[in-house]
């Protein structure tokens, strides 16, 4: 672009345009000396936006400030609130209220002000693919979108790059819909197993939360739509979803701000969702130490921030205050009750210029903004091919006794269990996604060449019908809705000695009270019921009777009992819900198309009791206090001595893999690097997940006995190959949050690198030193509980 002469016209002032297209306001606008051309010219060509007599329109970044100045606060006021606020008029009688939904199903679209030139964008969850209508009113044609694997089963895969091709795919039907901004991914912290969202979210470790939720931010942002992290912060339980959330702020750094502190800083996602609930005596909406001073100031995050879709009354004052830009879903009381904050002198309009200016930096970043026109087309074959490896990845070979895995895809099966009826794709609400297909397990079997009981299959599909056709199994409709309580395990009596007497083997489905969303688990959940636990004993006495391997594929959305029956299986897959493609990716992983190469990100305890909240979950609306601290997950289970049914990272596969002695820094200066390689020794192409955990000496503050601060998955290794992995960290990933000094501090001392398979299953170890303490980064002294925790502590 041409650069433009600045010229002075006495006191007129008149604006010069450098490339970028910067504009102040003028009586008439001049462009050059020898040129004057109208604005409409300019706003095309250029990107002014004000002149003589003219409304000026938002026509790039630079046209912000102008389009802010010429704002009325009804605008402002309304475009702080989400769309939809039907009657609401701006001053020149336009109606900016009430336009229909731009995407049947979306979740919401902020509000338009064509005076003005801004145009309403598009919100559509979430976490596992585009949420929106499938179908349409008076429109034959379908909507549908890949039901991608939960953000649980991409953790699973501790891959990265196949993260971020999730992303993208997602971001591709974005694009195809006409969605601006993606509301995922969800990224809180698995630190309470009967959290009913869990599934929503990646893991119970921050670093493996930040780095995979990077992955996925980039991978859609990298094609010009944008992301919604979420829910900020300390959002760990439904049942108390509005609750207060008591929390140190060693956890909340270290724990459950980490993940987002990682992805805003990595990853620059275009806007954040507050929780509903209170953080410390504060609703996260309203908190203005949380999202300002953590997360602007601390994080440097340049979104927008939106609420939830918040039905409860919050202080509107308060939340434009504390950096909340976007009230959502928006009712149009919320526009009226800013516009009366401002008029009365409780709020500065300086603070909607703020939010405002905020929200527009997004808005013009978006496709609707650049003009983009939806096709509605999207490419699903693509996206289920990329459903199918993530799912498959996702998958955890749990248990494989004398290489009962993976099986022939040539032999006879009998299926077990009603969710060989009642699929188990993924979790409702707000995740859900209409696919245009879901296969299930039988399915994907079937596909893969194995034969199948069918006659049991049909059974199992009847009698699953003929219970939900009674009332107290029925659910409630909608995506809000319930499938209904979890079924009783049919009796199987009659047909279990016919199945293990005709079919090579057994296999068990196991499934968990379909997720209702809105509700946490039961704890009862948590253990197989009577009628399933009857089921596995049948199965695996008659198959073992008759010499035959019995498998179970536990297609659950979080950590479920195995101590006890475990033994009456041979082999035990986690398919957690992979989507769409849950089938298919059963029957890769069984079959040995794929070799198993995911591995736990959250910690399967022996008991629930074994839990160190196991009597105070869910705590009361009040407050609940995470008294165990900052030792979640595994971070409780190696530090206390709690052995767990499968630890975090663990995972096996149909390979063996040898580890080389790991090399490492000596001596701790800026960075530590730290390498090894790691072989395939076994007989067939896998691929290994390498963890490196820190152990690290305790000093003034008391450390877990080891913590996760990188890990990397080597590509498929031939039998006999190697791979070679390398790891850079700085301070920072190495060090623990000092509440004195309210600072990251990497304390002097002995660290002992553990590089290994699993967080129990350390291959090698290194030492480095750090002489003296460090403070490695000041952040601001806020989010203080202002309650005692009785903290867990090993002191
Ligand atoms: C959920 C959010 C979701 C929103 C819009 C809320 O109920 O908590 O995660 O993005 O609805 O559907």
């Amino acid at each position: 672009m041409k650069k433009r002469s600045k010229k002075d016209t006495g006191n007129k002032l008149v604006v010069a345009v450098l490339a970028s297209g910067l504009l102040l306001s003028s009586t008439n606008l001049y462009v050059s000396a020898s040129e004057t051309i109208s604005t409409d010219q300019i706003q095309q060509k250029e990107g002014f936006v004000k002149a003589a007599n003219t409304v000026p329109k938002l026509v790039n970044a630079e046209s912000i400030d102008a389009v802010i100045n010429a704002m009325t606060l009804q605008e402002k006021a309304f475009l702080l609130v989400g769309g939809n606020k039907g009657g609401l008029t701006s001053e020149n009688g336009e109606i900016i209220g009430g336009q229909s939904t731009k995407v049947p199903g979306a979740a919401g679209q902020t509000q338009a002000i064509p005076r003005l030139g801004i145009p309403a964008i598009v919100l559509a969850d979430g976490p596992m693919g585009v949420r929106i209508s499938p179908t349409r009113e008076n429109d034959a044609k379908t909507y549908y979108a890949t039901k991608f694997p939960s953000p649980t089963v991409l953790a699973s895969t501790w891959d990265a790059d196949l993260v971020k091709e999730v992303g993208d795919a997602t971001s591709e039907e974005m694009k195809a819909y006409g969605i601006d901004l993606l509301l995922a991914p969800g990224m809180n912290i698995q630190s309470y197993l009967l959290n009913g969202r869990n599934f929503e979210y990646f893991s119970e470790d921050p670093i493996v939360t930040g780095k995979l939720a990077t992955a996925f931010v980039n991978g859609v942002e990298e094609n010009g739509v944008g992301t919604t992290i979420k829910h900020f912060a300390a959002f760990n339980q439904r049942t108390n979803n509005n609750g207060n959330m008591i929390v140190s702020q060693r956890a909340l750094r270290e724990i459950y701000l980490k993940g987002f502190e990682m992805t805003v800083k990595e990853a620059k996602p275009w806007s954040i969702m507050d929780s509903y609930n209170k953080i410390n005596g504060t609703y996260a909406t309203e908190n203005k130490e949380l999202l300002t001073d953590v997360l602007r100031n601390d994080f440097g995050f340049t979104g927008f921030a939106m609420t939830d879709w918040e039905f409860a009354d919050r202080d509107i004052v308060k939340q434009m205050e504390a950096g909340t830009n976007l009230l959502m879903p928006g009712r149009a009381a919320q526009s009226e009750a800013i516009i009366a904050a401002v008029e009365s002198g409780l709020l500065d309009e300086k603070i909607l210029d703020r939010n405002v200016k905020e929200i527009l930096q997004i808005v013009v970043q978006s496709p609707t903004f650049k003009g983009a026109e939806p096709t509605n087309s999207p490419d699903l074959a693509a996206g289920a091919k990329v459903a199918r490896t993530a799912a498959a990845q996702g998958m955890v070979l749990l248990q494989n006794k004398n290489q009962a895995l993976p099986i022939k895809n040539n032999v006879s099966a009998s299926l077990f269990g009603v969710p060989v009826s009642e699929i188990n794709t993924g979790g409702r609400g707000s995740a859900l996604v209409y696919a245009p297909y879901q296969l299930g397990i039988a399915e994907g079997l079937r596909t893969a060449g194995l034969t199948l009981n069918e006659s049991l299959l049909t059974k199992y599909d009847q009698y699953a019908a003929d219970l939900r056709s009674q009332d107290a199994y029925k659910g409630t409709p909608g995506t809000f809705g319930s499938v209904g309580p979890k079924l009783p395990e049919m009796d199987i009596t009659e047909d279990v000695q016919t199945a293990a007497a005709n079919t090579d083997i057994g296999i068990v489905v196991i499934g968990t009270a379909p997720g209702s969303y809105a509700v946490d688990r039961a704890k009862e959940d948590f253990y197989l019921s009577p009628s399933q636990k009857e089921m596995v004993e049948k199965v695996s006495k008659a198959y073992r009777d008759q010499g035959k391997k019995v498998i179970a594929v536990l297609n659950v959305e979080g950590p479920v009992e195995v101590e006890s029956w475990k033994e009456k299986v041979d082999g035990i897959l986690l398919s957690w819900q992979p989507g769409q493609e849950l089938g298919n990716a059963v029957a890769d992983v069984l079959t040995g198309k794929v070799n198993p190469s995911g591995k736990l990100a959250q910690t399967f305890p022996v008991d629930y009791t074994d839990l160190p909240y196991a009597d105070r979950y869910p705590g009361s609306p009040d407050g609940f206090p995470y008294e165990e601290d900052i030792y979640v997950g595994y971070r409780y289970n190696t530090t206390f001595n709690v052995k767990p049914s499968y630890e975090f990272g663990y995972g096996l596969s149909y390979t063996t893999f040898e580890y080389d002695k790991v090399k490492a820094t000596k001596k701790f200066k800026n960075t530590l690097s730290i390498s090894t390689a790691v072989k395939n020794t076994g007989k067939v192409p896998g691929r290994e997940v390498v963890q490196v955990y820190v152990s690290a000496p305790d000093g003034k503050l008391e450390k877990p006995s080891l913590e996760l601060k990188a890990f990397a998955k080597t590509a498929e290794l031939k039998p006999g190959k190697k791979e070679k992995v390398t790891f850079e960290l700085g301070a920072k990933d190495l060090a623990s949050f000092s509440e004195e000094l309210s600072a990251w501090v990497l304390e002097k001392g002995t660290y002992t690198i553990q590089v290994g398979a699993s967080s129990e299953d350390i291959k090698d170890t290194a030492t480095f030193t750090v002489a003296e303490d460090i403070i490695v980064e000041k952040v601001s002294d806020v989010l203080e509980p202002g309650t005692a925790i009785e903290r867990l502590s090993k002191r």
